[in-house]
């Protein structure tokens, strides 16, 4: 394994999923919902195999049907508008938009910012296109984890090609208001940076509201905006997402892409371009859902001891270990509790450069059914 990798090991979600499935623990770790995506679009998927679309190499863009209504779920949901032909491109999940961005955007040397703590795929993408990245820590503020603006602009610095954001945010479930947009916004064009921007939880929004960065004056032609239908329509497995930018973007995008798996999912693409064209009601009901089951496990694990940090966005809570009494390490209390009571969660140090910033805090998805978070909570009381 090459030095550039050799730091980053196994992914903790495999190893956290592994050791659900080896302790049959419930699985409150790896972000993924226990009940999937709508009938119909199941249906569509087999419509298409059946059909034959999409069984051979679809284009490299994307099939054009889904190009399209990738280019009419951002005019839908905010009035941004794109060209499905020269400016979207669809790949293998966020994972591989992530990848093939920074790849085709870094050069060796450069900074890419990033706000700690991170979605681990980041650090080992900035780090194969030869970056280096530079964290900005969000920090406990009031319940929430809040980004400090000062510290942002303190870390540009001449070497800095772009800032990799995240709103919604995982783990920490914030969602950046409008003026921390705008003041990145703002710095980004002073500082003539790109942004790419993790938008993948842009429809689990409890509190606040999701504002895509490249609606803000200025933004759009020097942001890559990226998503997936993974977590909007309950399909992970199906690795479909997406970017949408300027031609000149996508089209660096496409040099990497193709090279990493060229195209992907054909006739899954097809289902998704009907995905994105659900009613209102479909997004209505989705998040509504989660309203409820973030609350049933966060009021859950506040009465099983723990300081909980109930997030405005995405299906994970993190929580503060100190308040049980005697943990300080949330890696080696992930470790312990399938056995200690049959549960698994994800520590945030993972997913921090400063790993003694996220020591105390642990990670619980709530994308699980109402029965199974009752489980699960069942289960933590008894840690106390
Ligand atoms: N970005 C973030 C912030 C995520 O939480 C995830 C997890 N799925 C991804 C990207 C990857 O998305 P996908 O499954 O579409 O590759
Ligand atoms: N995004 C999911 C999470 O944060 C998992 C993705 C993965 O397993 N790579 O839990």
């Amino acid at each position: 394994l090459n030095r550039r990798l050799a730091a980053f090991g196994t992914t903790i979600f495999a190893e956290m999923s592994a050791l659900a499935v080896r302790t049959g623990s419930i699985n409150l770790g790896q972000g993924f919902p226990d009940t999937d995506g709508p009938e119909e679009i199941r249906e569509a998927a087999v419509r298409a195999l059946r059909a034959g679309h999409g069984n051979q190499y679809p284009p490299g863009p994307g099939v054009p049907e889904l190009r399209t209504a990738i280019a009419g779920h951002q005019r839908r949901h905010y009035a941004l508008t794109y060209d499905p032909d020269s400016e979207v491109l669809v790949t293998a999940g966020a994972t591989e938009a992530v990848a093939a961005t920074l790849l085709a955007l870094v050069e060796p040397g450069d900074e890419v910012i990033a706000l700690e703590p991170y979605y681990d795929s980041y650090a080992a993408c900035v780090a194969m296109a030869g970056g280096t990245r530079v964290p900005v820590t969000l920090r406990p503020d009031g319940g929430a984890f809040r980004l400090d603006l000062d510290e942002l602009r303190a870390a540009v610095t001449p070497r800095t090609r772009l800032i990799l954001l995240n709103t919604p945010h995982n783990p920490t479930g914030t969602v950046l208001t409008r003026e921390e947009l705008a003041a990145i916004a703002e710095l980004a064009i002073e500082r003539d940076l790109l942004v790419v921007t993790d938008e993948v939880y842009e429809h689990l929004v409890f509190e606040g509201e999701h504002i895509p960065l490249a609606s803000f004056p200025g933004m759009r032609e020097r942001t890559v905006t990226i998503s997936s239908a993974g977590k909007t329509f309950s399909f992970t497995g199906w690795k479909i997402g997406w970017i949408t930018a300027s031609p000149e973007l996508v089209n660096a995008v496409k040099s990497a892409k193709q090279f990493l798996t060229y195209v992907s999912g054909g006739p899954l693409q097809y289902a998704v371009a009907e995905a994105l064209r659900l009613p209102d009601s479909f997004y209505d009901e989705l998040r509504d859902g989660l309203r409820a089951r973030r609350d049933l496990l966060s009021d859950g694990l506040a009465e099983a001891g723990f300081g909980v940090h109930r997030p405005a966005g995405t299906y994970f809570v993190t929580t503060d270990i100190r308040p049980l009494g005697g943990e300080r390490d949330g890696i080696a209390f992930c470790r312990a509790l399938p056995e200690r009571c049959g549960v698994v969660a994800v520590p945030n140090a993972v997913f921090y450069d400063h790993h003694e910033q996220g020591a105390p805090f642990v990670r619980f998805a709530f994308c699980k059914r109402v029965d199974v978070l009752e489980e699960a909570v069942a289960r933590l009381k008894t840690l106390a």
